[in-house]
C-alpha cells in the first residue's frame, strides 16, 4: 500500500514527500530524530520517545514547532491515515530551510516529518541462532564533542562503524568509547550476563539511552536479576556467559560470537531468552 508521509502538518504521497535542498538537516545533519514502534495500534513508550526527541532538540537549541501533545496526536493520525497497526515510525525534526552557511538563525522554522511504514523484522534465524559481532576500530564520538545522548541526524560515526561490521560479515558492531570502554552498538544498546548478573554501560559511557534498554532493565529488575550499570571492557565481553542487544527494531537479540570468540556455549543464553520472552509479552507479541 502506498504510504502517506506527514510534513509540517500535511500528508504527501511517498513520491511527493520532499524537502528543500536548503534544509540544514540535509546540508549539515542539523536535526534530531526518533525511531518508534507501534504494536497493535498502540505506540510503544510514546511519551518516552517524545520526551527524548524534545530533549535532543533542546540540547541542540532547536525549537520543535509543535507541542509534545500535538506530536503524539500527529503520530497516531499518521498511523491512521496509513491504516497501520504494527508499524515503524520515524520522527524527524530538522533545523529547516536556511542559507548555505552554518548559522541556524537563518533557518526560521524547523521541519517536522513523520514517516510510518510497515516494519521489516530481522529474520527469525538471528533470534534463534544469535548474532556475530565485531568491535569497530572507530570509537564512539566523545561526549564532550557531541553527546551520543542526543539522537541527532549526524549518524556518520555509527554508519562508519556499521560499515566495519558489514566488511566483517556482521550486521551489528560493538563500539567502544573514547576511553576504550564498551559503549553500545551502531544502533542498539548492549548487555552482558555473567553468573546470572546483568551489566550494561551507564549513560556516562557515551551511549544513547535506549528506550528498549530502559524497558529491559525494568523487566530484569522485576524478574529479580541482579543488574548493574558499569564500565565494561572487551575483557568483559569475551568472558561473558551471554550477550544481548536491545533496540526498537531488534527488540532483544542474542549475540553468540564477538571478535571471533564464542560467547558462553555459542547459543542464545537462558537470561537472554527469558528477557526476550518477557519483552514480547509486554508488547503483546507472545
Ligand atoms: N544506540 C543507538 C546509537 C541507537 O541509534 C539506538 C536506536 N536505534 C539505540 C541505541 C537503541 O535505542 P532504542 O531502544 O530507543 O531504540
Amino acid at each position: 500500500m502506498p504510504i502517506k508521509i506527514y510534513i509540517d502538518g500535511k500528508y504527501y504521497e511517498k513520491q511527493d514527500a520532499k524537502i528543500s535542498v536548503f534544509d540544514h538537516g540535509l546540508l549539515y545533519g542539523d536535526g534530531v530524530f526518533e525511531g518508534i514502534r507501534a504494536y497493535n495500534g498502540k505506540i510503544f513508550k510514546c511519551e518516552e520517545h517524545i520526551r527524548r526527541l524534545y530533549d535532543s532538540a533542546k540540547a541542540i537549541w532547536l525549537t520543535v514547532p509543535i507541542s509534545e501533545d500535538e506530536m503524539a496526536v500527529a503520530m497516531y493520525a499518521t498511523l491512521e491515515v496509513n491504516k497501520l497497526k504494527d508499524a515503524y515510525i520515524r520522527l524527524v525534526v530538522t533545523r529547516g530551510k536556511g542559507d548555505l552557511g552554518l548559522d541556524p538563525r537563518k533557518c526560521p522554522k524547523a521541519t517536522v516529518i513523520i514517516i510510518a511504514d510497515s516494519i521489516t523484522l530481522y529474520p527469525e534465524e538471528f533470534y534463534q541462532k544469535g548474532l556475530e559481532v565485531v568491535t569497530a576500530a572507530s570509537p564512539r564520538i566523545a561526549p564532550e564533542s557531541l553527546s551520543p545522548r542526543i539522537k541527532s541526524l549526524n549518524y556518520l560515526n555509527n554508519i562508519l562503524a556499521k560499515i566495519e561490521g558489514i566488511q566483517a560479515g556482521c550486521i551489528e558492531v560493538i563500539m567502544l568509547n573514547h576511553l576504550g570502554y564498551v559503549a553500545e552498538c551502531s544502533g542498539d544498546n548492549i548487555f552482558l550476563v555473567r553468573d546470572s548478573q546483568i551489566s550494561t554501560p551507564p549513560p556516562e559511557a557515551g551511549i544513547l539511552e535506549g528506550i528498549t534498554r530502559n524497558t529491559v532493565m525494568d523487566l530484569a529488575r522485576n524478574a529479580k536479576y541482579p543488574l548493574v550499570e558499569r564500565n565494561l571492557g572487551r575483557y568483559d565481553v569475551y568472558t561473558a556467559d551471554e550477550i544481548f542487544l536491545t533496540g526498537t527494531a531488534a527488540e532483544v537479540i542474542p549475540v553468540v560470537k564477538a571478535d571471533g570468540r564464542r560467547i558462553g556455549d555459542g547459543k542464545p543464553g537462558k537470561v537472554t531468552r527469558d528477557l526476550r520472552k518477557r519483552f514480547l509479552k509486554l508488547v503483546g507479541r507472545d
